[in-house]
């Protein structure tokens, strides 16, 4: 079979370690970059015996160098939680464009593929429901969130900069709330923060009144979304993530339910610019990758569980 060589940056990541998996799991050979600030070696141990699996300790901001001929590169390097961009917001911008930089500039040197981790955040709080890839977005770049948004809308800028002036053969993902095993229970996102709350019997902290929308993917098919994005010829962005909305009232509901916790809700301020609505429109990832999500809320969220149960009380980010 045509072995291929993988750099994926952010690999010791939530997202990024899947896909090492996926890649390994194709037969491929896998580098696995990440500078672990927000990422934990414990999400790719169980990969480092395989002799085609590589660890890179490198941050991509920085000169970045692998050895060798690279098929593709995948550029999953972010903070990604609110809390994250919060806690390192020049992290994020850096990573967002000088790592982008870095990383466009090693698939160009290459002859590689480049595949951008791009989100739903470019779409800001928008004023179009749900969101098509054509829509621009209605961003604040001076609010606290500016720092992850503006980023990766330099991001995808940079990403058919090369496409269109250096003719590197590149892939933008759009990436909607995603949720499954290996997030941390300390990123502050809506998933985890439910799940440790209900598993520790603490009040589930719902911001607001708990009235805005999103949209919930579970990482199995969004990594299956993402490697046929690869393969695809589709050069401008794709949305994946899963149609099926909800209030984050009712998902505060839906994990209270699986964990069978008897958790009170308790209502916080709804921080800055937090987008009122979200959920995907994916008719061009059904059309031009004949994909769509596969692994229902209730399936999805069992599975999550299962991780966290083993999780709760251990010390975050090892
Ligand atoms: N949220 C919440 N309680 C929490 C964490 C998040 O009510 O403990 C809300 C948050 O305000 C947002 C939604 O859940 O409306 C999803 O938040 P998350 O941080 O998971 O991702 P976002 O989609 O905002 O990037």
């Amino acid at each position: 079979m045509d072995r291929k060589r993988v750099l994926i940056t952010g690999g010791a990541g939530f997202l990024g370690s899947h896909l090492c998996e996926r890649f390994l799991g194709e037969g491929h050979e896998v580098f696995c970059m990440d500078n672990l600030i927000t990422g934990a070696l414990r999400n790719v141990e169980h990969l480092v015996a395989d002799a085609r699996f590589h660890f890179l300790h490198q941050d991509v901001t920085e000169f970045i160098h692998v050895p060798g001929d690279l098929d593709y590169v995948l550029h999953f390097a972010s903070p990604a939680s609110p809390i994250d961009y919060l806690e390192l917001p020049i992290q994020t911008l850096k990573v967002g464009s000088l790592g982008t930089h870095k990383a466009l500039g090693l698939a160009h040197a290459k002859g590689a593929r480049f595949l951008l981790a791009s989100t739903s955040e470019v779409y800001g709080d928008p004023l179009v429901h749900p969101q098509k890839e054509t829509y621009w977005g209605n961003v604040n770049p001076v609010g606290p969130r500016g720092v992850y948004d503006e980023a990766k809308r330099f991001a995808e800028a940079m990403t058919m900069a090369y496409q269109r002036f250096h003719g590197v053969e590149t892939r933008i993902v759009r990436i909607f709330n995603t949720y499954g095993p290996r997030m941390r229970l300390d990123d502050g996102r809506a998933l985890p923060a439910f799940m440790g709350q209900a598993l520790r019997g603490e009040p589930l902290t719902v911001f607001g009144d708990g009235s805005q929308t999103r949209s919930f993917c579970y990482v199995d098919d969004l990594v299956e979304g993402i490697y046929r994005l690869l393969h695809s010829g589709e050069k401008l962005p794709v949305n994946i993530g899963n149609p099926r909305e909800m209030t984050i009232l009712q998902f505060a509901k839906a994990v209270l339910e699986i964990t069978g916790a008897k958790c009170e809700i308790q209502h916080k301020p709804l921080p800055e610019d937090d987008p009122k609505i979200r959920q995907p429109d994916i008719t061009r990832a059904r059309t031009i990758l004949g994909w769509e999500p596969k692994v229902p809320l209730e399936v999805g969220l069992q599975r999550t569980l299962d991780y966290f149960r083993g999780r709760v009380g251990e010390p975050e980010r090892v």
